[in-house]
């Protein structure tokens, strides 16, 4: 849509469309088609912690506001993750906020943090929120591109290094990585925390998919390396861990600094949010073992299961080694468009996919890639590369 059809959208949103989101979820809904586009579970997360919530709510907690940083509970219980997974420590009053969603926590933390013309960079393509909350704090989105690398999308650390100025304030990480499913590993968030220290930044590091790493790539948290304790802010999400993305339950930890002046925005953006939720997602959050490492292999076969068809189809498939996610290269199919190429895809084969190029600035390099989410049950992911099988023919 252009600026003369949105009169009274302001300039520092006027660059941004309606979500891709939205168009390609309508088009699923009219053409009948499998809806592997937006990231949402079709099944619902553990039965007990959905009996957690109506408990909540049935025992009067949570239905009016919960306390602004969110309720104690909760907070205990992001700070007893964080030491048990990480052996990262936090201290459950001063070091946790509870935010609705990750989404918040992302919009509040640029918004406290960033003062006008301040440089972030972030990881390019990006989550589509980052952009958009970037402008709105009134700071100028750098990106740094992840490139295919063989089988598989990395950073280029030199260029990482070369996009700091002396007004970079904040590096916007995101790991594992949405859309390209790529981890960053140990070497890289080595060399990140490195350039943090020297260049004296900022980070806020986006790691909803943490639980979500697949064959031997291990998902490590940013906040522990050498000097990132208090200079990074780490954001969570009950939604992608716990496959309830309805609730709108995420959270960040950080130093005590960084959570109050992320808290002073938070304040005014909703307050507080879902409030019997939080009980429930703090009983989500000390699930044994099991849970987790059974979530994990059950997203694990998806990929496997989703990736074959994609590959039988006629894709080039890129590895996924996070997230819930595959990107695929559409040239081996004779395309080299991916917006078209998701337009028409409804109508040649049932099947909606995301075209990764709205999740770059530079969207010449993002064109031929495009998108699928696996986190749908098994049926739907072999009914979907039944379909897509055709390409191939
Ligand atoms: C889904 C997602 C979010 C938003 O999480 P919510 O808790 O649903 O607000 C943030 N970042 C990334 C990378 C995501 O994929």
């Amino acid at each position: 849509m252009t600026s003369t059809e949105r009169p009274f959208l302001n300039r520092s949103l006027a660059e941004f469309g309606t979500t891709i989101f939205a168009e390609m979820s309508a088009l699923a809904l009219r053409t009948g088609s499998i809806n592997l586009g937006q990231g949402f579970p079709d099944t619902d997360g553990p039965e007990e912690i959905r009996e957690a919530a109506v408990r909540a709510l049935r025992d009067g907690r949570g239905n009016q506001y919960p306390p602004g940083p969110g309720v104690p509970e909760l907070r205990t219980a992001i700070a007893a993750h964080q030491q048990r997974r990480y052996g990262l420590s936090f201290d459950p009053d001063s070091e946790v906020l509870v935010t609705a969603g990750a989404t918040e926590a992302i919009a509040a933390a640029l918004l406290a943090l960033l003062e006008p013309g301040d440089e972030v960079i972030a990881l390019e393509p990006y989550y589509d929120s980052y952009a958009a909350c970037i402008a709105m704090a009134g700071g100028r989105r750098v990106p740094v591109t992840l490139r295919p690398d063989g089988s598989a999308f990395r950073l280029d650390l030199d260029e990482l290094r070369a996009a700091v100025t002396d007004r970079t304030r904040l590096l916007l990480i995101n790991t594992p990585h949405n859309p390209t499913g790529t981890v960053l590993t140990r070497a890289e968030l080595t060399a990140i925390a490195e350039l943090a220290v020297e260049r004296d930044l900022l980070v806020v590091t986006d790691e909803v998919y943490e639980h979500l790493v697949f064959d031997d790539a291990e998902h490590l948290p940013l906040a522990g390396f050498p000097g990132m304790r208090d200079r990074t802010v780490t954001i969570g999400s009950a939604g992608k861990s716990f496959s309830f993305t309805g609730w709108k339950v995420g959270w960040i930890t950080a130093a005590p600094a960084l959570v109050s002046a992320v808290r002073s925005a938070k304040q005014y953006l909703t307050y507080v949010a879902s409030g019997p939720f939080q009980y429930a997602v703090a009983e989500a959050l000390a699930l044994p073992e099991s849970y987790f490492a059974g979530f994990r292999a059950d997203m694990h076969a998806k990929r496997d299961l989703l990736a074959a068809g994609l590959a039988e189809a006629g894709f080039g498939v890129f590895h996924t080694s996070g997230t819930y996610f595959i990107t695929t290269d559409v040239r081996p199919l004779g395309e080299s468009d991916g917006f078209a190429f998701c337009r028409a895809l409804p109508e040649r084969a049932g099947v909606v996919a995301i075209p990764n190029a709205v999740f770059y600035d530079h969207r010449d390099q993002g064109a031929p890639f495009v998108r699928f989410a696996f986190c749908k049950q098994t049926g739907v992911l072999e009914d979907a590369a039944s379909r897509l099988k055709t390409l191939a023919a």
